[in-house]
């Protein structure tokens, strides 16, 4: 009577890339910058290191929304 829960979901496993296929995607912590031209420092995000090609996750998207908020207005309007 054992309630065998081992279902470990950890990130930290590499899944299979959108981009190329390959299974290199990792989570990675890495200065990114977004197409605005917004950097954000040290932002936790799934990378391909077969194609170099970045996803971001919920968490990583929050994160974004959060930085650009608190974002000086450079280019007011
Ligand atoms: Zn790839």
């Amino acid at each position: 009577m054992s309630s065998s829960r081992q279902r470990e979901a950890r990130m930290s496993e590499s899944l299979p890339c959108p981009e190329c296929g390959a299974m290199q995607m990792s989570y990675t912590v890495e200065n990114c910058q977004t197409e605005d031209g917004l950097t954000i420092r040290r932002l936790r995000h799934l990378k391909c290191s077969a194609c170099g090609a970045r996803f971001f996750d919920d968490e990583a998207m929050h994160r974004i929304q959060k930085e650009r908020a608190n974002r000086p207005l450079a280019h007011a309007v």
